[in-house]
């Protein structure tokens, strides 16, 4: 049972793909913490981020590491646990640049696909181009959506301590990353034609969570 769940920032991807899997008992791949990962790795080791030949050449050279376990979601880069650091400000400002670069995607793609295909039990994968790029295949394949009101006024409230912003700032910030994931030649963020759309602008999360797995069982 291969999941894909797609969709852009704020939708509640995460939130549900976790509790999903933990309901069904199935492994849990975050694509996004990979693509963070490896941005984590360009910035920390001086590498401008905005220079695409730079990023390419470089793409090869971090080990990461994705746990796949619902529960306690996990990544590593050459052994260093960075799942605090992804998650920070420079990190998110820089991940869309370096997640359009072709050698970035091919590599990230394939790693993916590894982990999806010895996930003994399935798999929920959740990002922006699962369904149509990384694993067309997919059993299930779910587009979330919400209005940029709803997905700004979420990612607002999970950003804390030395990162917390204001929701204009934190919108404007959402909106830029989206454009730039939707513009981007390389598998962009996109709607697979088989995907099943579910807007989670007036839902709770327990109701996301019911839809998606129904939609599974189904
Ligand atoms: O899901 P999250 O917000 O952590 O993703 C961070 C970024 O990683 C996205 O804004 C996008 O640039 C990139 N990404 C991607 N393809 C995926 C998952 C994430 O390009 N499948």
């Amino acid at each position: 049972m291969i999941v894909g769940i797609d969709g852009p920032s704020g939708t509640g991807k995460s939130s549900t793909s976790k509790a999903v899997a933990v309901k069904l008992g199935l492994r849990y791949l975050d694509t996004g913490a990979q693509y963070r990962a490896i941005t984590w790795w360009m910035l920390d080791n001086g590498i401008d981020v905005n220079d695409a030949s730079a990023v390419a050449a470089a793409s090869g050279k971090p080990t990461i590491v994705s746990g796949t376990d619902p529960a306690a979601p996990a990544i590593t880069v050459d052994g260093t646990d960075v799942a605090a650091p992804i998650r920070g400000k420079e990190v998110t400002a820089a991940v869309s640049a370096v997640s359009a670069v072709p050698e970035v995607r091919a590599r990230i793609t394939e790693l993916q696909r590894t982990i999806a295909r010895e996930a003994a039990g399935g798999i929920v994968v959740e990002g922006r181009d699962i369904g149509t790029t990384v694993l067309p295949d997919a059993d299930v394949k779910i587009f979330l959506t919400a209005s940029e009101e709803a997905r700004a006024a979420r990612r607002s409230g999970e950003l804390k301590g030395k990162d917390a912003q204001s929701l204009e700032a934190t919108r404007e910030a959402l909106v830029k990353r989206d454009a730039a994931d939707s513009g981007r030649k390389t598998s962009p963020l996109a709607k697979a034609g088989d995907a099943v759309e579910v807007d989670t602008t007036e839902l709770t999360l327990d109701q996301v969570i019911e839809c998606v797995v129904t939609l599974i069982e189904e």
